[in-house]
């Protein structure tokens, strides 16, 4: 047999490390790195190298199923499944009206660069705002606040070349994921390493001694959820010991005087108490971010999850611009994007203008549009809730809802009210199982992709164009593709950026693409004719000079954020060693964890990856566990305000006491309490989405959730 190599890169998650392929047979049999590529350098990880198990396996769903009514499924020809699915979409718009029709794109969708452009697209066309995506119970705060903050027209620092690198919530050795500045997604060890080296001094904030904090110069282990309280007085030492770029803040920051004052409360001394780390920690780290020349701040999920996610991010924002960490006139924006448009970059700052409390309103909680989505942590409610604006039909693209919405068993409720689910999963996940279709989707090595998600993540203007490595199965489609199918049915054509997509011609990815991105600083004919990841160095943008007349400042103190800074120290739920929340009395503070095995739930499915564990273990301090009688291995009740749900207990030293560490997104439908091991458990059991969340995003606390732990046996469980 003949074996071909190929060229590509890997969407298994959004690292998108560039890999080479071995094909026989038509099959994928072995993927390595591209040595040769400029970025990757032939980095890839566990999961990217089970690309050929993820097309073999007899989990895969490689034909459309249709749910008989009685959970089982029967074959179904795509195009007859999807004849009748827009038959029933036209008639739900029909009834009652566009909002009935709603699309959730999860964490795979995220994968196919045209998975979340065209579902948008056709919203518009037809006139539905019920688009959600992963993002709004993610990780929303990033756009939310600095949306609200203005931006710097020559960009921020970043982690390449910068003296500090400060990561706070953020585990990039594991989760590949630290775009807004931190190291880039793709081997981020030796990123790590090769920065340090040049005398980069790295401090991670995290309640868990991650695999980032194992490397970095200096770990503040705080307490969970305390994110804000730290920045508060790290704010606060910066501004009274005049650590701050005085000239920068004199020109380009607003309400100076005003965030001193508000952040008085939080002395040194309060803020390490109430972070449990000593004092001379919280000064050095303090004294090491502020006093680089050339530094940045990060924060990644754990803190977007905790209570004042936004507030959090916002104080991020605030911590590198009071530094002034931002490119100066005549320096080189490091990247300025390939798949984006060429702009120019100016030294002044763009206007604040909040991507919130604008379009269309939730029908619950008096939450709207954020960034141009409907917040997804009210999905179950507008499912739920009767009366006009009830959503009826769902399209799930690459999406888990029942082990990632909040609150399972409302979600759960929520599935099984609607009159369509249409999944498109590779697998048939918890949700897919309550599915009325399931198409089935391509896989990566399937289909052209471009680096759209992550033009703006590398340090080096970069971009790579695959062409599809593998031919695609004729029942199979694309996520964006079912958008195409219900315009082809109805006539009413998609508007991309490029133009309308013709609905009477099935157009091709390229095609899409070119529609998508018809303003590329890089045409997508150039970076598809490259046939492989290619660095632009001819791209040399330089930040200009600052604009005559051009005064907006950057925005310390937008509405509401005094009052929080303030709340939160009003706020603190540890009190005499005890964890009080709403009065009640917890023993432990659940935190979440990703797994460098599995991509939230994806993954799970693949022989290699399940050696490496197959259930969420519910990771805790080993004086915890022995002070509750239990040992590694044994069943556990986790109980918090809202929910419960059963863990495999295992001793961790890198856990706070007081601390449970578990990956979300595992587990089942509600109550496979009995195969813990083999699936593990969903932490959403433990979210309420009503009463701690987010007044702008809706985000409920997703992590720093309060809970009591107890032994129980394994026959009760
Ligand atoms: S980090 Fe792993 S899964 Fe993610 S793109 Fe790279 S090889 Fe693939």
């Amino acid at each position: 047999m003949t074996v071909t190599t190929h060229k590509t890169f890997c969407r298994f998650c959004h690292a998108y490390c560039a890999i080479e392929v071995d094909v026989e047979d038509g099959k994928p049999i072995e993927v390595r790195g591209d040595a040769e590529d400029p970025v990757y350098g032939g980095y890839t990880c566990i999961k990217g190298r089970q690309l050929p198990e993820q097309y073999t396996t007899p989990a895969r769903i490689t034909e459309s199923l249709k749910n008989k009514g009685d959970g089982e499924f029967d074959v179904i020809d795509t195009d007859d499944a999807m004849d009748e699915i827009a038959a029933k979409i036209q008639q739900l718009i029909k009834n009652y009206g566009p909002r009935s029709v709603a699309t959730y794109v999860g964490s795979y969708g995220y994968q196919n660069s045209a998975a979340l452009v065209l579902p948008k697209a056709w919203h518009q066309s037809v006139g539905s705002d019920s688009y959600y995506t992963s993002v709004t119970i993610d990780q929303p705060a990033k756009a939310i606040s600095a949306s609200r903050f203005g931006t710097w027209g020559g960009g921020t620092h970043k982690f390449t070349d910068a003296d500090v690198c400060m990561m706070i919530g953020n585990n990039p050795v594991v989760s590949q994921f630290t775009p807004f500045g931190g190291p880039p997604p793709f081997s981020p060890y030796a990123r790590l390493r090769d920065e340090m080296k040049k005398g980069m001094k790295v401090i991670v904030v995290d309640p868990r001694k991650t695999e980032s904090a194992n490397r970095a110069t200096l770990h503040l282990q705080v307490n969970p959820g305390e994110d804000p309280t730290l920045l508060s007085g790290m704010i606060r030492m910066i501004l009274d010991e005049g650590l701050h770029d005085i000239e920068f803040c004199s020109h380009h920051i607003q309400d100076l005087e005003e965030l001193t004052a508000r952040v008085q409360p939080y002395t040194p001394q309060y803020t390490a108490d109430r972070c449990g780390i000593p004092v001379e920690q919280l000064v050095e780290a303090t004294h090491t971010f502020a006093n680089a020349k050339r530094g940045v701040a990060v924060g990644g999920t754990g803190p977007d999850m905790a209570p004042r996610g936004v507030l959090t991010e916002h104080l991020i924002l605030v911590l590198n611009a009071i530094c002034g960490r931002v490119n100066r006139e005549g320096e080189q924006v490091p990247n300025p994007g390939i798949v984006s448009p060429p702009a120019s970059r100016h030294a002044d700052v763009h206007e604040a203008n909040p991507a919130f409390n604008k379009g269309p309103k939730s029908r619950v909680r008096g939450l709207g549009e954020v960034f141009g989505e409907m917040p997804t942590a009210a999905l179950n409610d507008e499912i739920l809730l009767e009366g006009e604006g009830q959503i009826k039909a769902l399209i799930c693209l690459g999406g888990n809802p029942m082990v990632a919405f909040p609150d399972q068993d409302k979600t759960y409720e929520a599935m099984q009210k609607l009159e369509l689910l249409v999944c498109v999963d590779l697998y048939k996940s918890a949700t897919a199982k309550l599915a009325d279709y399931i198409i089935a989707p391509t896989i990566s090595l399937e289909r052209d992709d471009v680096t759209m998600l992550t033009d703006t993540w590398y340090d080096v203007p970069y971009s790579h164009y695959t062409k599809a490595v593998l031919p695609r199965n004729e029942q199979s489609r694309e996520e964006w593709e079912i958008y195409w199918e219900l315009s082809h049915r109805s006539g009413v054509p998609i508007e991309l950026p490029g133009g309308p997509l013709d609905p009477t011609k099935r157009p091709s990815k390229y095609e899409v693409l070119k529609l998508i991105a018809p303003n590329a600083r890089i045409s997508i004919d150039e970076m598809r004719a490259k046939g492989k990841g290619h660095l632009y160095e001819e791209v040399d943008v330089r930040v200009e000079p600052g604009r005559s007349g051009r005064t907006a400042q950057l925005q310390m103190l937008p509405e509401g954020v005094a009052d929080e800074i303030t709340a939160v120290f009003n706020e603190n739920i540890w009190r005499d060693g005890k964890i009080i929340d709403e009065d009640k009395e917890f023993t432990h503070l659940l935190i979440s964890r990703r797994l460098k095995h599995v991509f939230n739930s994806s993954g799970q499915q693949l022989s290699n990856l399940q050696k490496k564990g197959t259930t969420n273990f519910a990771y805790m301090n080993p004086e915890d566990l022995k002070a509750m009688g239990v040992e590694s291995g044994q069943l556990i009740e986790i109980q918090g305000a809202y929910g419960m749900l059963i863990g495999v207990a295992e001793a961790a030293k890198d856990i706070k006491s007081g601390v449970i560490s578990m990956a979300h997104a595992f587990g089942d439908l509600p109550g496979n309490w009995g195969d813990v091991r083999q699936k593990g458990s969903s932490t959403n059991r433990l979210l309420d989405d009503h009463k701690t969340y987010d007044k702008i995003t809706g985000q409920p606390r997703m992590t720093a959730i309060p809970v009591n732990v107890r032994h129980v046996k394994e026959d009760a469980a």
